[in-house]
């Protein structure tokens, strides 16, 4: 399993698909899931930029996990958020004997995310709903690094500022996937 975490429009959506499509592991994105399966009290949440409730999200990924054919091969999007749910994984990591090869720590100041997200233009992208995003992350999400790091887990922090291309290359060389070899 590989867990990007980061603020949003740090670019773990991106970098996750470039993954996917290397490693041969599913993408799992909760923003996804939720965008399509969400309910009204919950889509007022996500316009707001506020985080939905821990009990609902570990819900939604349990489902999402059982649907694996290999829960190893997983790249997880946006989950965990908050140190509540960084604990219930690695219990479930605990139990089921699972492996976190890596979580990437994807890091970009506040002033690109804004840029990036204006241009990126999802309903919930306005400024105020971009904000709030930016405060829950600091607030619940950045502790989950240090937690993951604390129990040891691989957590490599890289910075998210560049182009695409430049910084999935960081992350390829980071977790060691070998260059596509020439004809
Ligand atoms: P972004 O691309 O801005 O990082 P996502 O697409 O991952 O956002 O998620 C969109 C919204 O869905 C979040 O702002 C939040 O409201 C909700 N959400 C997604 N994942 C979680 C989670 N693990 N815990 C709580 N809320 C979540």
């Amino acid at each position: 399993m590989i867990i990007f975490v980061g603020v949003s429009g740090a670019g773990k959506g991106t970098q996750s698909e470039l993954l996917g499509r290397d490693t041969g592991y599913d993408y799992l994105s909760t923003g996804d899931i939720l965008r399509a399966y969400a309910s009204p009290e919950q889509k007022l949440k996500m316009l707001g930029g506020e985080l939905l409730d821990d009990e609902n999200m570990i819900a939604i990924v349990e489902a999402a996990l059982r649907q694996q054919r290999d829960a190893n091969k997983v790249i997880l999007d946006g989950f965990p958020r908050t140190i509540a749910q960084a604990s219930w994984l690695l219990d479930v990591i605990k139990r089921k004997g699972l492996i976190i090869d890596a979580v990437i720590h994807l890091q970009v100041s506040a002033a690109v995310v804004q840029s990036r997200l204006q241009g990126r233009g999802r309903q919930d992208d306005t400024q105020a709903a971009i904000a709030a995003r930016i405060a829950w992350y600091e607030r619940y999400t950045r502790p989950v690094v240090d937690f993951f790091k604390a129990h040891e887990i691989p957590v490599f922090d890289i910075d998210g500022s560049g182009a695409t291309s430049a910084v999935y290359a960081i992350i390829k060389e980071k977790l060691n996937i070998p260059k596509p070899t020439k004809e």
